[in-house]
């Protein structure tokens, strides 16, 4: 089967599935998916553009996945992300580092079973401290296996997925602790050996499972992945390849939420004229075409520059601005289509009030924002100063992922920036240059021909946001916690 008749076939399906006559519309309020449905979609083999073709999949063209993860979000977001857990936390990791022989086995159960997959990296203790997992490994000479205890949650698809990745950290033995360095085993669902504790009820993408699981299971040898060279290497690879193809997962949902915002402004009349003529509201519109510009551009970046075969571990500053970019921008088009639609949006069962919910985790999972926008300044300053440049517009003029917006952007960004600046700075700072990265991104899409019209109010909005950006950056901010609030604090006692 070709791509293109697949995604041709994905799309109608889906459409029918979730929009058709009896569809069930993403807006369900079940949890979970009727299995009538879910098997439907399975039937379509979606996974399949994520498996290379020497085992059997349509190839594993990182455009081509995100253009399925686009069907999927234009009717699902939760349905995108159970996609992109599949994809890019399953398969990828196993395309790129399982053994010959174990890839071979386990990609033909996805080919043929219509198997699934997701990744276990949280633990109730350690979530942004990943590193820290007190998850256990080691290792058993005579079964030629791995033996690995701990407790993992948050993980999607939990109690649902065939397989998983898991992560752990070796025992030293003699009482030295666990290793620094990370392991990652793929594990068989059919084994035994997790044991699902508690299911959580997750605010909203009520299509996926999560909860807490107990581990203890028994892993092959061969089941271990192989990093290329330490195991943490080969985790960030594995997250920074996740976090750039989030724009996959937000092109769709984010063109859904114009198509519909559009439509209501249309036919929705308020004081006798028809709300998309009230000026304010076209501010909102245009704001959702910029998002979704914006985002279209991030796709391409990805799909022309990241193959699956291209090692990503050093590259968290454009993972880092993609994954932050996008799903900042999915969560305010949520917040924007809600406000248009007034009243009528804040229901649980419409697509606009579930948008609000359904985005917001992607700003948390996979790496907060708050701290990826940290590591972004850092990474921009640690250059800056390997290169001896204090000036920020010199460095950024001077950078390929910056260097077409910089040169729009030359007197907002002509200051020298202090090294050693507080963490709310560096917060402040790696925003505006995440937004200086996905400019350039609109820039050069805009080159290739995209609507002319929506890049360049892409651009213009983006101009405004960099400089509010920045001139929050460049305002004191020396606001402490003020310990004893609840002294002195009852208002009427001052009226
Ligand atoms: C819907 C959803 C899906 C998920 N899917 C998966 C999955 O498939 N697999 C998986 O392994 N995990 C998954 N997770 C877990 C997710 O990755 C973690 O929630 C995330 O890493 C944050 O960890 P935590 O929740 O323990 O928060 P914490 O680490 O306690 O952090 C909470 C907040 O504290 C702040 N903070 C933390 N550290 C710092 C710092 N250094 N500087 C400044 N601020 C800081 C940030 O605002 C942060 O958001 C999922 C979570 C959600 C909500």
């Amino acid at each position: 089967m070709s791509f293109n008749s697949f995604i041709k076939h994905y799309r109608e399906q889906l459409r029918e599935l979730f929009r058709g006559e009896g569809g069930i519309n993403e807006i369900s309020l079940e949890r979970g998916l009727p299995d009538e449905v879910y098997e439907k979609i399975m039937d379509c083999n979606p996974l399949q553009v994520w498996v290379p073709e020497e085992y059997g999949g349509l190839g594993g063209n990182t455009g081509e996945a995100m253009s399925m993860l686009e069907a999927s979000g234009y009717e699902s977001l939760a349905l995108s992300l159970m996609m992109g857990i599949n994809g890019a936390l399953f398969i990828q990791p196993v395309v790129n580092y399982a053994e010959e022989e174990t890839r071979k086995e386990v990609l033909d159960r996805f080919m043929n079973d219509r198997c699934t997959g997701g990744l276990m990296i949280t633990e109730p203790d350690y979530g942004s401290d990943a590193l820290q997992m007190q998850t256990a490994c080691s290792y058993d000479e005579e079964q030629n296996a791995y033996h690995v205890k701990g407790t993992k949650h948050w993980a999607g698809l939990t109690g649902m997925a065939d397989y998983w990745l898991i992560t752990a950290r070796e025992e030293q033995g003699n009482g030295n602790g666990l290793s620094r360095d990370i392991d990652i085993f793929i594990h068989d669902s059919r084994r035994g050996g997790i044991d699902v504790k508690e299911y959580y009820k997750n605010l909203g993408l009520y299509m996926l499972p999560y909860g807490r699981n107990e581990i203890d299971i028994t892993v092959p040898e061969s089941y271990k992945l192989k990093p290329k060279s330490i195991g943490i290497k080969m985790m960030l690879d594995i997250l920074h390849r996740s976090r750039l193809q989030f724009p996959g997962m937000g092109i769709g949902y984010m063109k859904r939420l114009l198509d519909e915002a559009v439509q209501h402004c249309k036919e929705r009349f308020v004081g006798g004229k028809k709300l998309l003529d009230y000026d304010q509201v076209k501010r909102r519109i245009s704001g959702l075409q910029m998002s979704f510009t914006v985002c279209s551009a991030l796709c391409a970046y990805t799909s022309k520059n990241i193959p699956l075969s291209k090692d990503v571990s050093n590259m968290s500053l454009e993972a880092n601005a993609i994954k932050t970019v996008t799903t900042d921008l999915m969560q305010e088009a949520a917040q924007s289509v809600l406000q248009l639609m007034g009243a009528k949006g804040y229901r649980l069962d419409h697509i606009a009030g579930r948008s609000v919910i359904d985005s917001r985790p992607f700003q948390i999972f996979e790496g907060s924002n708050d701290i990826l926008y940290q590591q972004i300044t850092e990474s921009v300053l640690k250059q800056m100063r390997k290169l001896k440049v204090k000036n920020l517009s010199e460095y950024l003029s001077d950078y390929e992922l910056t260097h077409r917006s910089a040169d729009r952007l030359d007197d907002l960004l002509d200051f020298e920036v202090d090294h050693t600046l507080v963490q709310r700075k560096m917060v402040d700072l790696g925003r505006a240059i995440s937004r200086i990265i996905s400019m350039d991104f609109t820039i050069r899409l805009g080159e290739k021909g995209f609507n002319q019209e929506l890049i360049s109010n892409a651009l213009k909005a983006q101009k405004q946001r960099i400089e509010t950006l920045l001139a929050t950056f460049k305002s004191p901010d020396t606001a402490e916690v003020v310990e004893h609030y609840e002294e002195n604090s009852k208002w009427i006692r001052f009226v």
